[in-house]
């Protein structure tokens, strides 16, 4: 823990990918761990971790990038908090987001911009893009993630790392900052599948405190990372490989499915026709459920409060403009006109119904198939400064990952490439509560 405290002061300078360090109570915990010592059962004991700022940490500055919630300090841990400690492993801090996970370059961040661990010219993507960065620089070998519509998977492939979005249900959401809470879920970047397998363990499971915590058992998900995929029977969806992907990118996957036939998977070219509503369709869902979320943001309850109000409508209203960043205002009107009584047909339940037919998609794939495979991203990290004036560009970066969340599915993405000194990311995509099927063919992969 001394010397990621080391490491983390020589090269976060070069990324700002922290917003609170907890030095202190770190080594403290350190030293516990010290005593204990480590044995087969808590393997993860004394490793650093670092925290997304969207998940409570008691007594530890918790912002969501957000200035509403710029001194707010939580009262209780997150569950996926309590169960990393539980595990042995220390949090050593908060890492930087785009404001309330709303966004994919982390550039919404009300505090600090995060740069891409390759090149500090290009964003980290988001909204996880703290943790991507502090992963990637070579600053902590894990750090926890939430993933709404690509916020794990996208940053991972832009910083060349694993990123692994769980099975809706399978982590815990109580003490994650809610966003659209049918999508939300938390979940680990490390540097490698096996470590990412490990820390999922360590955070999966049933939790009292969220009903929609899945009371399946977990397995174990490094039991089947031996390296063997033979028969293992693979799907590419045609509309994630059409002209809208760049060249490099789809270049690397076929080099990937060529890896993988050689491995004995079979790889066929499968059709997920309603994926290419899933852009809207998430906007609409995610947003509403935001506009819901953050209606507890009112200057009275967290956080800020607005100077020299008049009355309480005038605390209300000064609190949350001056609290909340533009992009967030975005989504609160978009989502608040999607449930109102004139416009909710045309659109919230619209997008309802859309969504289920982008499930029906899935299913129908994963009835001949175990694993579908794709690009995460469209492209290559870019350019800081260069999407973040045009929402609907930055909105369809998440194409590739928006389908996934829809359908409660897990995804990871996982380094499969190198284009201009960027990295390039591949998804692998499993049936409900498949983690294994994914892990055991990302490790494959890797070898
Ligand atoms: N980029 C997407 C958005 O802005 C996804 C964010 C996320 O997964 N939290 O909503």
């Amino acid at each position: 823990t001394e010397e990621t405290f080391k490491l983390i002061k020589a090269r976060d300078k070069k990324v700002a990918a922290f917003l609170t360090l907890d030095e202190e109570n770190a080594l403290a915990a350190a030293q516990k761990a010290d005593q204990k010592g480590i044995s087969a059962e808590n393997t993860l004991a004394g490793i650093p971790v670092g925290i997304k700022d969207n998940i409570v940490t008691k007594g530890l500055k918790t912002t969501a990038a957000s200035k509403i919630l710029g001194n707010f300090e939580p009262i209780y841990n997150a569950t996926v908090v309590d169960k990393l400690a539980a595990a042995g492993m220390i949090n050593v801090g908060k890492l930087n987001l785009d404001e309330f996970a709303m966004g994919g370059s982390t550039e919404n961040s009300a505090f600090q911009k995060t740069k891409n661990a390759w090149d500090q010219t290009k964003v980290p993507g988001g909204s996880s893009g703290g943790s991507a960065a502090a992963v990637a620089s070579g600053q902590l070998l894990a750090a926890l993630g939430t993933d709404t519509g690509g916020s794990i998977r996208q940053p991972a492939a832009f910083n060349g790392i694993v990123g692994v979005k769980p099975t809706y249900g399978r982590v815990s959401r109580y003490g994650v900052i809610a966003f659209g809470s049918s999508l939300d879920q938390v979940g680990p970047l490390t540097r490698t599948v096996k470590d990412n397998a490990l820390v999922l363990n360590a955070i999966s499971g049933h939790d009292k405190h969220d009903f929609t915590s899945s009371e399946r058992e977990v397995p174990d998900f490094t039991a089947k990372l031996d390296g063997d995929i033979k028969g293992m029977r693979i799907g590419v969806p045609k509309e994630f490989m059409d002209e809208g992907v760049a060249s490099d990118v789809r270049e690397a996957i076929q080099q990937a499915i060529a890896t993988f036939e050689k491995l004995g998977a079979t790889v066929d070219e499968v059709s997920l026709p309603y994926s290419k509503y899933g852009v809207p369709v998430y906007y609409i869902i995610a947003s509403s459920e935001a506009s819901s979320n953050l209606q507890r943001y009112d200057g009275i309850r967290y956080g800020f409060r607005a100077d020299d109000v008049k009355n309480l409508e005038d605390v209300y209203v000064r609190s949350r403009s001056e609290g909340f960043g533009d992009e967030v205002k975005r989504r609160i009107m978009l989502g608040t006109f999607s449930l109102s009584a004139g416009t909710y047909d045309a659109y919230f339940k619209k997008a309802a119904q859309v969504r289920t037919l982008i499930c029906r998609d899935f299913d129908n794939v994963f009835s001949d198939y175990d694993l579908i495979l794709a690009p995460t991203t469209t492209s290559t990290a870019f350019g800081i400064g260069e999407e973040i004036n045009d929402p609907i560009q930055m909105y369809m970066n998440d194409i590739l990952t928006i389908p996934v969340n829809l359908a409660g599915l897990p995804g990871m993405s996982l380094p499969a490439g190198f284009s201009k000194g960027l990295p390039i990311g591949m998804q692998l995509i499993a049936p409900q509560f498949a983690e294994e099927t994914m892990y055991r063919a990302g490790y494959a992969f890797e070898q």
